[in-house]
């Protein structure tokens, strides 16, 4: 038996014994060391999602741990593309249409597709993998973007956990970046890693959008400056419309692009980019927290300082 965190309904969480996953023939079984906490689990556990299983649902999907067969140190990835589809065959698996998503991190075992692994660099612990997962999405933003070259002024907006990888991994372009949000702790946090902070945006180059709200998707539009670019980051809820000024979209020729996701080789660069300390993924981290204390660092993620609370399951 193990111990999981299994969802039994929105906002009904419970913590229980369950036979340890029984590997299938392209699985593994995979010992949980530490699973970092997101927004998109406060919406499975607050809502439901739309790509959790049924109900009772077991979640998490930021998963670090031990291979039981040998031994070796994964990062579980949350994803595997069919390889088929069109989309897969245009080598964009981020958007494959039929993923298969490996959820299951917040408890002490998970069996994970052995192509969804990947080996995590030896001076690196198990919170700082888990975070390659969101940090290749941040990567992927990045690479949605024009280069530094066309678009050295850079501004993100919002300053949760994707608003802050972004800044870090743009200051590590040298990029001058500038992050806005309302919270003065957030804004505090973008200055300690290199960015500069403000209230709100105008004219920058390129515009990530870290929010997910229709608001923020028009505030992003509006701080862009002439010829540039806005990457939407932040996924905002299911059947929302954003309304955009379209005056800029013709006469200032703005290119609008989504950023959703990751490809594999992004998991693997997130993950030497975390290891060799680009990225300060202890600048994020929240805990380390037990099992037993997930609903209530689930509940607390939203405020202040962006943070990510490292669960150790075992
Ligand atoms: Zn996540
Ligand atoms: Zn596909």
């Amino acid at each position: 038996m193990i111990r999981a965190a299994i969802l039994h309904g929105p906002g009904d969480l419970r913590i229980e014994h369950v036979d340890e996953p029984e590997p299938g023939p392209d699985e593994v079984l995979v010992h949980v060391d530490a699973a970092t906490t997101c927004g998109t689990d406060v919406k499975m556990w607050r809502r439901g999602h739309p790509i959790l299983p049924p109900y009772p649902a077991r979640f998490g999907h930021e998963t670090a741990g031990t291979r039981a067969d040998t031994g070796e140190r994964v990062l579980v990835g949350d994803s595997l593309a069919c390889g088929e589809c069109r989309q897969c065959r245009a080598e964009r698996p981020q958007i494959c249409r039929s993923p298969r998503w490996i959820l299951g991190g917040f408890a002490e075992a998970i069996a994970a597709p052995a192509g969804a692994l990947h080996r995590v660099p030896d001076d690196l612990e198990p919170a700082g993998a888990a975070m390659a997962e969101p940090l290749a999405a941040a990567l992927h933003a990045v690479e949605r973007a024009p280069a530094r070259a066309v678009a050295p002024d850079a501004g993100v907006l919002g300053g949760g956990p994707m608003g802050q990888m972004l800044a870090a991994l743009l200051v590590a372009e040298r990029r001058t970046v500038t992050l806005a949000d309302p919270h003065a702790e957030r804004r505090a946090q973008a200055e300690e890693l290199g960015a500069m902070a403000a209230e709100s945006l105008a004219d920058h180059d390129v515009v990530f959008e870290a929010v997910g709200r229709p608001e923020a998707w028009r505030s992003a539009v509006e701080a862009c400056a002439p010829g540039g670019c806005v990457v939407f980051v932040g996924g905002c809820a299911a059947g929302t419309d954003a309304q955009l000024p379209t005056r800029p979209l013709h006469y200032d020729e703005l290119d609008l692009r989504g950023a959703f996701h990751h490809a594999p080789a992004e998991v693997d660069r997130a993950l030497a980019l975390l290891a060799d300390g680009t990225v300060d993924w202890r600048a994020l981290a929240a805990g380390p927290v037990g099992l037993d204390e997930l609903p209530t660092a689930l509940a607390a993620g939203t405020e202040g300082r962006a943070r990510k609370w490292v669960v150790e399951p075992r």
